[in-house]
């Protein structure tokens, strides 16, 4: 999704990114009184189930927040593990983790309105782009504490601190502290001449008959991105890469990527793919490319991931870059 009309000096902003909460991060210090700030009536929190956000579809997609009183009545009192996503203004925003069978009777008559807790990635073109972003924040955050609730060190339980920000680790003799954590991924467009390798991943599971995407891997340690983007379209393309050229980057929380977007000009050479990570990768002409574009959302033709992801933006971006 292209910045909104921002014009030319302001950056893309994709889906997931352009939440516009202070994150407020003086603030989880004193976790305290965040806790405070939410009481009263003052906090919203956005229940998630099973890293679900609940949302509500009544007149368009939006976020269900709660106050402190509807979040002690559906989960039984505000557990300290709420986690601070920022103030809205002066409200103070939580995501806030509910009891995974929590509505899982459809017709529990506490269930509220047309409310149904759905997943993100799922609901997130119909969301406005700053709530897409705000449940991003909060399933990535509440997803980290999730999976490291014992210590990487020694193994004992963790415990949440600065108002979810922090984990710290229970043991008298260790104390170690874990951050949540964002893990680097290159996606790259690599082209030459007027055209564009697009690949179809062996692991990726989204990947139905005709759809094709940009070459992807994580950022190994010590490496540069323009290193990762090198090595990767080696692995996966056997092509050497002249020119790296950063375009965007992307928010991805399935748990916690950043996606970050270049450009990459192969050097001359026969496209040779990893059968292990890439079941196919080809050239597409501009033309080729454009159309992929446009009917992604159909079947049965050559087409791309859908506009909310960076490999989508990335083909859009390089085409618009230099039109025929
Ligand atoms: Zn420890």
């Amino acid at each position: 999704m292209e910045g909104s009309g921002a014009g030319q000096e302001r950056e893309p902003v994709h889906t997931f990114a352009g939440s516009d909460l202070d994150r407020a991060a003086h603030l989880r210090s004193d976790a305290e009184r965040v806790r405070e700030l939410g009481l009263g009536g003052r906090g919203r929190y956005l229940p998630f189930r099973r890293l679900e956000p609940l949302v509500s579809d009544r007149d368009g997609a939006a976020l269900v927040w709660w106050t402190d009183e509807e979040a002690r009545r559906h989960t039984g009192g505000i557990p300290s593990e709420a986690v601070f996503l920022g103030l809205d203004g002066t409200t103070p925003c939580f995501a806030l983790a509910v009891p995974p069978d929590l509505y899982e009777d459809p017709d529990d008559p506490s269930d509220p309105s047309e409310a149904r807790f759905r997943g993100v990635r799922d609901v997130a073109p119909a969301l406005p782009a700053r709530e897409a972003s705000i449940a991003a924040l909060g399933r990535s955050l509440l997803g980290w504490h999730e999976a490291h609730g014992y210590c990487s060190r020694c193994g004992r339980p963790s415990l949440s601190e600065q108002a979810g920000h922090v984990r710290r680790c229970t043991g008298p003799d260790c104390g170690a502290v874990q951050f949540p954590r964002v893990d680097p991924v290159v996606i790259m467009l690599v082209h030459r001449d007027r055209q564009c390798l697009l690949g179809r991943a062996v692991r990726a599971r989204r990947y139905p008959p005709g759809l094709y995407s940009c070459l992807a891997g994580y950022v190994e340690p010590g490496e540069s991105i323009e290193e990762a983007v090198r090595r990767e379209t080696r692995e996966e393309a056997g092509l050497h890469v002249r020119r790296v050229r950063y375009h965007s980057s992307q928010p991805w929380p399935f748990p916690s990527t950043l996606m970050i977007g270049c450009f990459a000009e192969a050097l001359p050479g026969e496209v040779r793919t990893d059968p292990a990570e890439i079941e196919e990768a080809r050239w597409f002409s501009r033309r080729q490319l454009s159309e992929a574009v446009e009917r992604w959302n159909e079947e049965g033709v050559v087409r791309l991931p859908p506009p909310l992801t960076i490999a989508h933006q990335l083909a859009a971006a390089w085409l618009a870059e230099s039109p025929e």
